[in-house]
């Protein structure tokens, strides 16, 4: 296994819509077990192909335990080739988000509290997930990716974008107003 590089804001392959899976095997299987070890090796909860410049329809997603003890579904791996979100229920929440390609910044973007996602996996199988709260969240953004939509496409408000500094007298993070940001 390797981890890969994850490409960020500003290149190109992060805005192309990606194209859909055909061929199942061992070429897929291998770099969805790299996509796995990039996305835990960097900290986050979900990874799309094209983050790590591929344009391909997968994603993974895992939900850490820590902070989510009470949902079955965390700690739960999930590699899912042609994802699609099938039904999406409830009002629009606020929550907030950041991107491994859009390192320092987090912002609030309003997603649905449950979605149903339909694909693959790595052997062609269909899956079906339901999928509530920060989980439906995630499969929300990482899909997104797919499509060339970054989280910052879905905040009109530039207050509700904000950078993450690292004090550097006390290690500790703090929050500043990130005015605009494009890509
Ligand atoms: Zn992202």
């Amino acid at each position: 296994m390797s981890v890969l590089k994850i490409i960020t804001i500003g290149d190109p392959r992060l805005r192309k819509k990606s194209r859909p899976i055909r061929q199942f095997g061992k070429n897929l299987e291998k770099f969805a077990r790299d996509m796995v070890e990039t996305m835990r090796h960097a900290d986050g909860v979900g990874l799309a192909a094209p983050q790590v410049g591929v344009n391909e329809r997968l994603i993974v997603v895992e939900m850490p335990e820590e902070g989510f003890e009470e949902d079955p579904q965390a700690g739960q791996l999930f590699v899912v080739v042609n994802p699609e979100i099938v039904r999406a229920k409830g009002q629009l929440e606020p929550g907030d988000e950041g991107c491994l390609s859009i390192p320092g910044y987090i912002g609030e973007v309003m997603r649905y509290p449950t979605v149903v996602v339909r694909g693959q996996d790595v052997r062609g199988k269909p899956l079906r997930i339901k999928a509530h709260g920060f989980l439906a969240r995630i499969f929300q953004h990482e899909i997104d990716h797919l499509n060339g939509v970054l989280f910052i496409d879905h905040i009109q408000d530039p207050e509700k974008l904000r950078r993450i500094v690292k004090d550097q007298a006390t290690d500790e993070y703090r929050e500043e107003p990130a005015g605009a940001l494009v890509g």
